[in-house]
């Protein structure tokens, strides 16, 4: 294994001695497997995203956001991906490596459900039995993604210690994984983790720009001036970005979820949003050194997000050292301007995006307003990282706590609004 540090000053191995075989194993298969296509994994891996995933996703032109801005604005669909969201490219990659590895059983951690989700379609996909670790709170607030878990085949095993949220989850995945390490294999959600974790779910991500950067030459013949990707733990962010890196006339930019504000109340230790890239610091958090959300004792924050895939303390090490070498732009966008944002894209082009994405699109509108300051130029691609089905009550909810107006459907909304609270 390749000991140097890809990432600068993040990264690493910060895991307890029982896991160290188990990183050293995936490290190995890791090389052989998907950096050195050995046994034609990766044309495996290319064939079951284009035959059960529908890669490649298109990339499309949008004609009323481009109006709207006056720059030509392309949407990298990966809603469009099977799943409703960009998550099958890593868990597919990663159920597949598990099943060249020899391993028997897929594990996983999951917040709001997507990532489970994902897990227990690529596990059923590939005939691998799948449990999924997830906090009781979360099983609460996410039924529909349980249900679909458990639709297709896989466990899930309600968490209830601490908050019962994704923490815990993560760290009852991890007592599973050193327990049972010579037949599991655990699959990490986002770019973080210990290595090489970061390094391979970028590398099954980065199909995403591979593909855009192809389809924008097909049809422009030549590059963007900027890619707009949103970013939570940062996986879809650096798919989207990571063909891109060696165009230094490219600009990147990653936006975070800005929540309720940028403040900060240590003695609650909450921060109310998840800008990790923005305003975080360095340490360290499962598995690697990354820039988190931490008070000035180094205990890490309790972020929020409005949208649930962002809601997360940490940020992929690769993202933070780009941040740190000025090749990618942090920006952030809050719950607000996300919301608004979810409900102009899904009226203008007919996308009802996921509130992740939505605020990848609130920044194009906050830039367009004069409110954030970005030479974006003529040309800019933003991934549409998944679709907002599972949002719709959450949406239905915070637009009409807010007050926002959302367009002629207002009435409509108040009262869904309204009767789903009286089923409480
Ligand atoms: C999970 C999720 C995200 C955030 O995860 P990243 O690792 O930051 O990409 C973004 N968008 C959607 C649709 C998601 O499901």
């Amino acid at each position: 294994m390749s000991t140097e540090r890809p990432f600068g000053k993040y990264g690493g191995q910060y895991v307890p001695e029982a896991l160290m075989p188990a990183l050293e194993e995936l490290n190995e298969a890791y090389e052989r497997y998907v950096l050195n296509n050995e046994d034609g994994f990766v044309d495996e891996f290319r064939e079951r995203l284009r035959d059960f995933g529908g890669r490649p996703t298109p990339l499309q032109y949008a004609e009323q956001l481009s109006a709207r801005y006056d720059r030509d604005i392309y949407l990298k669909r990966e809603d469009l991906l099977h799943g409703g969201a960009h998550k099958l490219n890593n868990a597919l990659g990663q159920v597949l490596l598990a099943k060249y590895m020899g391993k028997e059983r897929i594990i996983a951690e999951t917040g709001a459900g997507q990532h489970g989700t994902a897990t227990a379609m690529a596990a059923a996909h590939l005939d691998m039995p799948c449990e999924i670790y997830m906090g009781e709170t979360d099983i609460s607030r996410q039924r529909p993604n349980v249900f679909r878990m458990r639709l297709n085949g896989a466990e899930v095993n309600p968490v209830t210690t601490g908050r019962g949220t994704l923490k815990e989850a993560i760290s009852e995945t991890m007592r599973d994984w050193a327990a049972t390490v010579e037949r599991t294999h655990y699959v990490i959600g986002s770019i973080v983790g210990p290595a090489p974790f970061p390094s391979m779910v970028r590398d099954f991500q980065a199909v995403i720009s591979e593909e855009a950067r192809e389809q924008l030459r097909d049809q422009t013949g030549s590059l963007p001036d900027s890619v707009v990707a949103c970013a939570g733990g940062g996986s879809n962010t650096m798919g989207t970005f990571h063909h891109f890196v060696k165009d230094d006339d490219v600009g990147l930019y990653a936006v975070e979820a800005g929540g309720d504000s940028l403040s900060v109340d240590e003695e609650a230790g909450v921060a109310p949003n998840s800008a990790s890239l923005s305003t975080g610091e360095e340490g360290v958090l499962h598995g690697a050194r990354t820039r988190l959300l931490q008070d000035s004792d180094g205990q890490i924050l309790e972020s929020h997000s409005v949208s649930a895939g962002l809601d997360y303390a940490g940020v992929g090490p690769e993202l933070a050292h780009l941040v740190d070498t000025n090749r990618v732009s942090p920006v952030n966008v809050d719950d607000e301007l996300a919301l608004n944002a979810f409900h102009r894209l899904s009226q203008t082009e007919g996308i009802i995006p996921a509130l992740e994405t939505a605020h990848a699109f609130g920044f194009l509108e906050a830039v367009e307003a004069g409110k954030r300051d970005a030479a974006l130029g003529e040309t800019v691609v933003v991934n549409v990282s998944g679709r907002g089905d599972k949002d719709l009550e959450t949406v239905v909810e915070e637009t009409t706590a807010r007050d926002i107006d959302a367009g002629p459907d207002m009435d409509l909304f108040r009262q869904v609004g309204r009767s789903a609270g009286d089923g409480k």
